[in-house]
């Protein structure tokens, strides 16, 4: 097995009251990684989290931690902790408390607990919050403190569970970028559980993206963007327009009404196939000049581009682009052979 695997799920089947849940899964987690589970809401994404961590027991398939078979070994016997979206912290302990808890518990000596706790503590940005009550702090200092105590340990791996879900917006991106700076000073494997595609982006070494119980690619946050294996994912992550077309012959393939070149090859002639094209990756230029011709509908300001809606032959599509096109008008649409990207058709 490879050394640099850390965790390895093979074929976990999970049931719920009869209802399948996992159906199969197979992952292999590289050591020193931050990897987020990406998915839409009930596709698994938690459930596997609570496999690795020993919560639910599978119905088949093994779990290995180091190339160790530990399926069946309970939670706290296994090197990893995890940190919820509800903080869960003891209400009536302080801030060193709380992140002493489990230190306690090991009947360690005074002094290797405070040094441990200090260390953590200044690690998640709270330095001088030792004696403060837990209650009197804001949310994402709530959320420091599990961070610690679920460091403080020496844990291999860190399972985090939608941990941001509970701040507001600018807090949650704060802590996105705190959080990798503290997974890359600890050099220890994250897994982190999230259905926001921004955020899965933004804090990855690799997103494993989920779909019904079962993993549709795996890759880093570039080549889940740039080349998704399928709709599914070139959907959920980021906007796209997505059509479907029929491949001609080699670098050749016809969508929207229209021929185009194409970089993809390795598609049967004649297969029908779907194709993702970027809204940014569309460039607008006079309706004369355009590979396709589209009515625009309607023109949305997003900050740093424009937003339009356009209608071509029957198509909606969605085009980003940094120069407003007025309501009404006509444009040309020209999509390089580098943005069409091709895949083969899948359901649903
Ligand atoms: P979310 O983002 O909403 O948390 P998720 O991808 O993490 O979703 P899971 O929490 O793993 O999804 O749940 C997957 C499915 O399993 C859901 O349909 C959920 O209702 C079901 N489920 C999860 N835990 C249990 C349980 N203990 N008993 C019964 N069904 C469960």
């Amino acid at each position: 097995m490879d050394n640099s695997i850390i965790v390895a799920l093979k074929n976990i089947v999970v049931d719920f009251d009869g209802e399948p849940i996992l159906t199969g899964l197979s992952l292999d987690i590289h050591d020193k990684e931050f990897v987020t589970l990406l998915g839409p809401s009930g596709c698994g994404k938690t459930t596997t989290l609570r496999v690795i961590g020993g919560f639910v027991e599978p119905r088949s398939g093994n779990v290995f931690f180091a190339g160790r078979d530990i399926t069946r070994l309970p939670p706290y016997k296994r090197q990893v902790n995890t940190v919820f979206q509800k903080y869960a912290l003891f209400p009536h302990l302080n801030v060193f408390e709380n992140v002493a808890f489990g230190l306690r518990l090991q009947k360690l000596d005074e002094k290797e607990i405070r040094s441990r706790c200090l260390e953590m503590l200044e690690l998640v940005g709270l330095k001088g919050y030792e004696r403060r009550n837990t209650a009197a702090l804001s949310g994402g200092q709530q959320q420091r403190v599990a961070i610690a105590r679920a460091l403080v340990n020496h844990p291999k791996v860190l399972l985090l569970d939608e941990p941001l879900g509970a701040l507001d917006l600018k807090l949650r991106k704060d802590m996105q970028i705190e959080l990798k700076r503290i997974q890359q000073s600890l050099d220890i494997t994250f897994i982190y559980v999230t259905h926001d595609q921004e955020e899965a982006l933004t804090m990855s070494d690799t997103v494993v993206v989920m779909n019904r119980g079962d993993i549709q690619q795996i890759g880093s946050p570039q080549d889940i963007y740039n080349e998704p294996n399928n709709a599914f994912v070139a959907d959920f992550i980021g906007e796209s327009n997505i059509l479907d077309g029929v491949m001609l012959r080699d670098f050749r393939v016809e969508f929207a009404g229209q021929e185009f070149t194409c970089v993809d090859a390795g598609f049967g002639s004649r297969e029908i196939v779907q194709v993702v094209v970027r809204p940014e990756d569309i460039q607008v230029v006079p309706a004369i000049q355009g590979q396709l011709t589209g009515l625009v509908e309607n023109v949305i300001f997003k900050g740093v581009h424009y937003e339009m809606h356009v209608r071509q032959a029957g198509y909606e599509w969605i085009i980003h682009s940094t120069q407003a096109s007025q309501v009404g008008e006509l444009i040309g649409m020209n999509i390089g052979p580098d943005e069409i990207h091709i895949m083969h058709r899948t359901q649903g």
